[in-house]
């Protein structure tokens, strides 16, 4: 199968292949033809799949007829984030080179503005986030009356970040004679509803991860102290040890002891950036790009930034943090061994962790061996004990940085901004747990500022896509020898104890809050 065989344009087939590509992925050899014969579509797959370019690419053949009117976007493709947003119009970038096409991103961080101005000359393709796009709809600055193709990405995303019921709006307010073209990685009966709502007889495509990931990581589980740097300590000795290391994501499950790690990493030398959801767009953008380039070799990571994006294979992933829910750690390790590449996926377990990791165990179906001694029933004991005996207040450990199996209720850095936009990721995540019924309500309570909605809400978390994919296997891997990630090279140090919780000297870029230009 090739991408000519596909109805595709003569002006989009050579983007694609000045792009390199020459054999569609399933679910674009499935898809484009429906999609160009202006079927609805429900495509069942995730990241990684090439999904993104399977809308792409037949929505910019079709647009070369046509012209776009004031206001009056044509096509609308709705993502739950802004990065997915960002990158679905680098899609359009990398595709329409050979296009005039105009293409607008309304999301949260970005200047309303210049985005408005975009609109009023009028666009082809408008990519948003539902709150931005509702914001803008109710300022008067958008009509959606001209939308002949919508599209809806990440739909079990959207759900687990509260936004059905702006999408079902978003639904109603677009002409009913309209296309849909409905992605989502999972099936749950929310959405399973708002397709048979929203669809008009779809065409139903459905691809699986790539087979290939499954094989080619490497897991491993070890032990550590419960302590916040003896674990900074062990990740550091991980990285500096690690076996054919080229790059690493590091997962923290919270955006606090994201910055905490990255400064720590940074203090030690390593090649490091990160990726929080307080930093704003543009430092985001820039912290993927200098990771992406090769020019950073780790990157230190919350589920919750980290999720959705587009990021080349890795070496490694280090969770520095055993992920509370199961279905983050699916979608960590698929980070590396992708597209056939050997990948290593290391995770740190404390005693406390161990709950988590039998759940993690269960969902993948099977155990996880250990590298050296396994975490044991006496440790855990031993855990709980001392824990007890602090109070629930660690000197210098998990109860300072707000982790562990409490954590609850804790504020990330930069108190005001963690409050403004739903405190810290862990407790936002729990709402997951809460029934389809009461999370609108839920949102409501919340009163903020309109200005504030489309960032908080673009924030949320988002529950793991890639929960099929859980079967890995392990080929056998050596260790290798000490292999120094850092520029400096210097030696292993003691552990510093000083960068607990004092934010106040955190490079701004990871404190700096997300504003909004409002009209
Ligand atoms: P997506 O699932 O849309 O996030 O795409 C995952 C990655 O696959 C992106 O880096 C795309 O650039 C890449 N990709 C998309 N289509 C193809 C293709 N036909 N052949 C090779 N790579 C592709």
């Amino acid at each position: 199968m090739s991408f000519s065989e596909l109805g595709l344009s003569a002006k989009v087939q050579a983007a694609v292949a000045s792009a390199g590509y020459t054999t569609p992925t399933p679910i674009q050899a499935e898809a484009i033809p429906h999609v160009l014969a202006r079927r609805d579509v429900l495509g069942i797959a995730q990241t990684g799949t090439g999904k993104t370019a399977a809308f792409t690419l037949p929505m910019l053949t079709m647009l070369e007829e046509g012209r776009a009117r004031a206001r009056m976007p044509r096509t609308l493709i709705l993502e739950p984030t802004r990065e997915l947003a960002a990158q679905v119009e680098e899609n359009f970038v990398k595709y329409g080179t050979n296009h005039k096409l105009s293409v607008a991103l309304l999301i949260g961080g970005v200047s309303f503005g210049d985005q408005d101005a975009k609109l009023t000359r009028g666009v082809d393709v408008l990519i948003a986030t539902p709150g931005r796009l509702l914001d803008h709809f109710e300022r008067g600055r958008l009509l959606l009356t001209g939308v002949e193709l919508l599209v809806i990405d990440e739909a079990d995303r959207m759900l687990d970040m509260g936004f059905i019921p702006d999408i079902e709006r978003i639904c109603k307010m677009v002409p009913f004679t309209r296309q849909t073209l409905f992605f989502t990685a999972t099936m749950p009966p929310e959405i399973q509803r708002i397709t048979e709502q929203f669809l008009h007889n779809p065409v139903k495509v459905e691809v699986s991860r790539p087979a290939s990931t499954a094989g080619t990581i490497t897991q491993k589980l070890i032990k550590s102290g419960r302590k916040d740097f003896e674990k900074r300590d062990l990740l550091r000795n991980l990285i500096r040890s690690a076996d054919n290391f080229k790059n690493a994501i590091i997962f923290c499950n919270r955006k606090s002891e994201v910055a905490t790690l990255y400064k720590s990493l940074q203090k030690h030398d390593f090649s490091v950036t990160a990726l929080h959801g307080d930093m704003d767009q543009r430092a985001r953008m820039q912290a993927l790009a200098s990771f992406r380039d090769g020019s950073i070799q780790l990157l230190v990571a919350s589920d919750v930034a980290a999720r959705g994006l587009d990021i080349p294979d890795v070496s490694h992933v280090f969770n520095y943090d055993t992920p509370h829910h199961p279905e983050d750690y699916v979608h960590r390790i698929g980070r590396t061994g992708r597209a056939g590449r050997l990948g290593t996926a290391i995770t740190i377990v404390t005693p406390e962790d161990m709950k988590s990791l039998s759940a993690i165990e269960k969902l993948i179906g099977q155990p996880i061996g250990w590298e050296g001694a396994p975490v044991s029933a006496e440790d855990a004991t031993e855990a709980r004990r001392e824990r007890r005996s602090e109070g629930g207040r660690g000197e210098g450990g998990r109860g300072e940085s707000g982790r562990g199996e409490s954590g609850r209720g804790r504020r990330s850095i930069g108190t005001s901004r963690g409050e403004a936009r739903g405190g810290d990721e862990r407790p936002a995540r729990r709402e997951k747990a809460a029934s389809a019924e009461d999370r609108p309500a839920r949102r409501e309570t919340a009163a903020r500022p309109v200005e504030d909605r489309p960032a908080r809400r673009d924030d949320r978390p988002a529950q793991a896509e890639a929960r099929p994919a859980a079967r890995a296997e392990r080929p056998a891997r050596s260790q290798g020898g000490p292999r120094p990630v850092s520029s400096g090279g210097r030696p292993p140090q003691r552990p510093d104890l000083s960068d607990e919780a004092d934010v106040s000297h955190l490079p701004q870029f990871l404190l700096r809050p997300i504003t909004f230009k409002s009209r």
